[in-house]
């Protein structure tokens, strides 16, 4: 999983580790999803999958996360 740091220290975004689209944000708040109108955010402990929404893509990015204790952290 690829990571950037923007201004915002406390916010991370999480990139499709093949192409780098953006595919959710994690924030004070937990793991945030956004597609349209779709908004979404998970708290705690997170094992997910997320596929890539670029048809051409469509990479399985592997996502853990603690979101409860202490800063985010992730292994792929
Ligand atoms: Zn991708």
């Amino acid at each position: 999983m690829k990571e950037r740091v923007p201004r915002n220290p406390r916010r991370r975004d999480v990139l499709c580790k093949a192409c780098g689209a953006l595919l959710a944000t994690i924030d004070d708040t937990g793991l945030v999803l956004r597609r349209g109108r779709l908004e979404a955010t998970v708290r705690g402990d997170i094992h997910a999958s997320i596929t890539c929404y670029r048809p051409w893509c469509q990479t399985r990015n592997a996502l853990n996360l603690k979101t409860d204790r202490g800063p985010p952290s992730e292994a792929t």
